[in-house]
């Protein structure tokens, strides 16, 4: 994990957990105003805060600070989506925070199932009244199809890691064929060996392959990412990018090449 190395860490600002907007609000509106219209979208699609993720040191605030000053060396990060865990609160929103920094800030969840770790997008009302998302052992067959049926899109979290990925629970004879469509094979919080591990999985199956940071402190925001083909201002357009399959995991360090084309 060379490119995870520590870096020096900025500041946290642990000042604001306070950008709660009331109900109603569309969250996400705000388009990074460097998202030029040749190149790829780069969001990070899995992350964790202190607002609702009791093991996580990292403030929505801090994040942004660090996204803008990782910017302003060079890197390329457009957003990031909040995945916390177990739950889906849609009173919450970002949206002041968001464009005051320019950057999008989009939620999902991470939610358990019986073979590890799901990362929901576009979490409806009714996909959050057929399940009860803070089971640590919820049916993954029905959240990956109903996620799909109500607007939404699923994908494996961290799929090589041990029980809480996919790759394992396949190996032991667990089907994914026409149940799963995608998988994080960069995330942030694995080890070279599992990322490995879960692209073998999504290339023996043909799975999409996702980037995330898993951030759960500011510094490893941004640090694995996925680049989409198009902007993403909204939960539904990264569901509609996620459908279209045009997407691949990118760390930040490819960013700044990219970037700097
Ligand atoms: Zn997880
Ligand atoms: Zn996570």
């Amino acid at each position: 994990m060379s490119w995870l190395a520590s870096e020096a860490r900025l500041s946290e600002d642990g000042a604001t957990a306070s950008a709660r907007h009331a109900p109603g609000q569309r969250e996400g509106q705000t388009i990074s105003s460097g998202a030029g219209a040749g190149r790829r979208f780069y969001l990070d699609l899995h992350s964790h805060s202190t607002d609702a993720s009791d093991d996580a040191g990292g403030t929505v605030e801090g994040y942004l600070k660090w996204i803008v000053a990782r910017r302003k060396r060079g890197y390329v990060v457009d957003g990031f989506v909040l995945t916390e865990h177990r739950q889906f609160d849609p009173a919450v929103s970002y949206d002041a925070l968001a464009e005051q920094y320019e950057v999008v800030v989009l939620r999902g969840a991470e939610l358990e199932t019986e073979v590890g770790h799901v990362l929901v997008y576009g979490i409806s009302e009714e996909f959050s009244r057929r399940f009860d998302l803070s089971s640590v052992r919820l049916p993954s067959e029905e959240i990956f199809r109903v996620a799909r049926e109500t607007g939404g899109f699923a994908v494996g979290a961290h799929a090589g890691r041990a029980s809480i990925g996919l790759a394992e629970h396949v190996a032991g004879g667990y089907n994914v064929e026409g149940v799963v469509e995608a998988v994080e094979t960069l995330n942030g919080g694995s080890s070279d060996a599992e990322n490995a591990l879960a692209l073998e999985l999504a290339q023996e199956h043909g799975l999409g392959c996702v980037g995330g940071s898993d951030a759960h402190y500011v510094s490893a925001i941004g640090r694995c990412l996925t680049a989409f083909a198009h902007p993403i201002a909204s939960i539904e357009d990264l569901v509609a990018e996620l459908a279209s399959g045009d997407y691949y995991p990118i760390t930040i360090e490819e960013t700044r090449e990219a970037g700097s084309a």
